[in-house]
């Protein structure tokens, strides 16, 4: 079942267009990648579907307009976003910030210490103590505290250690195997999106120019597209 529906997505900043139309379907339960080159358009298209800046086209999930609702609201339907640089909140312990987002559903604070038992370690810490490996832990449980239907990580493992780098992606593979949730991730380590994702979407300049199984996506296209 299709859950979030993306078609002809477009938006601007200002009088700079950044989305010239963007496609892009996930199903329930899947993992998908949006690929891209910097400045392509996947932040933009992550900040859209979570209502926080304008767009236009068709965003729905489980058919429910997104358009029409603040952003609040989308993250009360079920998308939880790890955004780019974390954005905990620093002056909060890490229990605070986990319960600060929870909503009712199958996570819960003993579900997350359990994914990531660092953050039980040190619960009683401030966010702003923790290390980039440790607050990355944390946004990725406090988006599953509320419970999402789809989970978006936009830069999953950016700025950290090879060592906390391979934590996430564990805890993304446990996930997917474990759980429900439909995730949709950026990322710059392509052999990592490859081995996670069911499917790929890539952007250039804004628009979706190639969306399928990971498995069909070939070196060319990715040469074309996403390599440096
Ligand atoms: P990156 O990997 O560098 O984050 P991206 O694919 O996420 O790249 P976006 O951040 O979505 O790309 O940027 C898409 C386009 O929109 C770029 O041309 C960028 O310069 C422009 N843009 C992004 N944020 C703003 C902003 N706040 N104001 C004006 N233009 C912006």
């Amino acid at each position: 079942m299709t859950l979030l529906r993306v078609e002809n997505l477009t938006a601007t900043y200002g009088v700079s267009q950044a989305l010239f139309g963007v496609d892009l379907s996930l199903a329930q339960g899947e993992v998908t990648a949006l690929m891209g080159r910097n400045g392509m358009g996947k932040t933009t298209t992550v900040k859209a579907i979570c209502r926080m800046i304008r767009s236009e086209g068709t965003l729905s999930l489980n058919n429910q307009n997104l358009h029409a609702l603040p952003s609040y609201k989308v993250a009360r339907l079920g998308v939880g976003l790890v955004p780019e640089g974390r954005r905990c909140f620093a002056d909060l312990t890490v229990r605070e910030n986990l319960i600060a987002a929870a909503r009712p559903g199958e996570w819960t604070l003993q579900k997350v210490a359990e994914l990531f038992p660092r953050l039980e370690e040190r619960q009683g810490q401030g966010a702003a103590s923790l290390s980039g490996g440790e607050q990355q832990m944390l946004a990725i449980g406090r988006a599953l505290m509320t419970n999402p239907q789809l989970l978006i990580l936009d830069e999953a493992t950016e700025g950290l250690a090879p060592i906390v780098r391979q934590e996430i992606w564990s805890v993304l593979h446990r996930l997917k195997q474990e759980t429900n949730v439909s995730i949709l991730l950026i990322d710059k380590s392509l052999k990592e999106l490859a081995l996670v994702s069911d499917r790929a979407v890539i952007l250039e300049r804004g628009k979706t120019v190639w969306s399928g199984a990971m498995v069909d996506l070939g070196h060319d296209i990715t040469e074309k597209y996403v390599g440096v």
